[in-house]
């Protein structure tokens, strides 16, 4: 049997870069750099790969955005109008691409995650199925008929309008919009509203019945727009287990029986689910996304 070929990953986070080299899951070697500045961060990843005896053939970048993932654009390949400091209008896939003279793909940190779920972890053998993270942010890729979706730029489904809790007056803190779902339901979302760190709250605190209701709200949207086979909930936020049957329950309620298909069956036990990959699947993702680079 041939040997499954070596690439490089790099999973781009707001507050830690990921370096990884393998073939998959079994063989991942990993290195974490904290991001500061794009020149000490990148030059840090960059060290990673040129002194790592592994050859690659190829690299995947996932990272955070909002990105420029149009491959005819002048600016593929970088973050372009992100509120994080010193980071806007960063080139970071020509970085590797010049210095490793390699191919290199970029997408989104979740379409990455998305991709990296559906050929190793909870989405194996779905052609379409959403990728959600609820962390620092959130974000959602989807792959619909097998592939990330791309249009003019890339989804921004972590910024869409969801309707208020009928009990919550917060006015939100998105930079952008205020109380879209992001600014709602994000971790520091959370913070902010409680006054405290959202690890701290007891699972029948009322702000996980609030988080419940936000994300049921985004999940059907997501549902009855792209119809995705199942959705993957990851993220910070998800450690809260329980929020998983919560957000079942809310989601079958507001569906109110429309959709009628097995896989609604069982309380959505198989369709609203947690990362295969658990705290891997970015940069597993970022792994898969490598295997595409050039093609
Ligand atoms: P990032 O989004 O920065 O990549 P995470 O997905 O870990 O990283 O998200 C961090 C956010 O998630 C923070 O706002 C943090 O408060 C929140 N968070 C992390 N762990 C938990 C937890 N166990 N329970 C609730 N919130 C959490
Ligand atoms: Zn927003």
């Amino acid at each position: 049997m041939a040997e499954a070929p070596t690439f490089g990953a790099i999973e781009g986070g707001g507050t830690k870069f990921v370096c990884g080299i393998g073939s998959g899951p079994d063989d991942l070697e990993t290195a974490t750099f904290p991001t500061t500045t794009p020149r000490e961060t990148l030059s840090r990843c960059l060290a990673f790969f040129q002194e790592n005896p592994r050859q690659i053939e190829a690299l995947g970048i996932a990272c955070f955005g909002p990105v420029d993932v149009d491959p005819d654009s002048a600016s593929f390949g970088s973050i372009t109008t992100t509120p994080k400091e010193k980071w806007s209008d960063t080139s970071v896939a020509s970085v590797f691409r010049d210095a490793l003279e390699l191919p290199v793909a970029f997408d989104t940190d979740v379409n990455g995650a998305a991709i990296g779920e559906g050929r190793w972890g909870a989405a194996q053998g779905l052609n379409a199925f959403a990728y959600f993270t609820i962390g620092t942010g959130i974000g959602a890729g989807l792959v619909i008929a097998g592939k990330p979706v791309h249009g003019l730029t890339h989804p921004e489904i972590g910024h869409i309008r969801v309707p208020r809790h009928p009990r919550d007056s917060f006015p939100g803190i998105c930079p952008f919009h205020g109380d879209c779902l992001e600014g709602l339901a994000s971790g520091p979302a959370i913070a902010v509203r409680w006054d405290c760190d959202p690890v701290t709250l007891p699972p029948d605190h009322e702000a996980w019945s609030f988080e419940a209701h936000y994300l049921a709200a985004a999940v059907m949207n997501v549902v009855l727009t792209v119809s995705p086979k199942r959705v993957i909930l990851g993220g910070g936020v998800m450690q809260q287990t329980h929020l998983f049957p919560l957000i079942r329950e809310r989601l079958r309620d507001q569906l109110g029986g429309y959709i009628a298909r097995p896989e609604f069956e069982d309380g959505l036990a198989d369709f609203v689910v947690p990362p295969g990959l658990g705290a891997r699947a970015g940069i597993l993702g970022a792994l898969a996304l490598a295997g595409s680079a050039g093609s």
